[in-house]
């Protein structure tokens, strides 16, 4: 398995500096469970942060701190009970931690478009939510009103940014506006996660967007 699209330094930097809301923290962790060359790069900017840090005096704790320091124990020493009892989402390709997780019922959202969303712990920007697409299909030109993280787990697809396959990283925001469509022969199954809501565009795209509950 090739991995082309990667996180960019800034999400890398601030999965390794705790400062990502838990959300963006899930989606950049879903693609470190499939990429060794970001987790290598993790490593060194820990390293990197941990010699720096270790000059300093005390300091109040960022905004996302707590959360991701909750995430990272939760990989490390799994509660008890949990041990035992079956993970929640049982899906190859999701970190750990996820799996452990309680998640929704899958609802469909538009023809060939389903959804499922995972209920985080903690407060978070970004809601997290599988997305799986049925072959071939083309979603609508959309954009975002906020930023929007997606990593592949099964499946691929196309947009003019390139293809994306298993353990491939796609960033969206307000000023991207795309339309991907689904390879075919196998459903596409993606971790998305996603602050505020998507939005269609072009003439029919505004008719449509009160019926696309993304
Ligand atoms: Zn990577």
């Amino acid at each position: 398995m090739s991995i082309e699209h990667h996180p960019d330094e800034s999400l890398l930097t601030g999965y390794a500096a705790g400062t990502l809301d838990l959300g963006r923290h899930i989606a950049v962790a879903t693609h470190l469970a499939a990429c060794a060359d970001c987790q290598k790069a993790v490593s060194l900017f820990t390293e990197v942060g941990g010699a720096l840090f270790a000059d300093l005096s005390p300091a109040p704790m960022g905004e996302g701190a707590f959360v991701a320091l909750s995430a990272k124990l939760d990989t490390i020493a799994p509660p008890r009970a949990s041990i035992a009892a079956p993970p929640s989402l049982p899906v190859a390709g999701l970190p750990a931690f996820v799996r452990r997780y309680n998640a929704g019922k899958w609802r469909m959202v538009a023809p060939g478009l389903s959804m499922r969303p995972i209920h985080l712990p903690v407060p978070s920007a970004a809601r997290v939510f599988l997305l799986k697409s049925a072959p071939g299909a083309k979603l609508r030109h959309h954009t975002h009103a906020g930023t929007e993280l997606t990593c592949v787990i099964e499946g691929g697809f196309s947009h003019d940014g390139g293809h994306f396959g298993p353990g491939d990283f796609d960033f969206g925001d307000s000023g991207i506006n795309h339309q991907p469509t689904v390879d075919p022969g196998a459903d596409c199954l993606c971790l998305v996660a996603m602050e505020g809501h998507l939005r269609l565009t072009g003439w029919l795209g505004a008719l449509l967007t009160p019926l696309v509950r993304l």
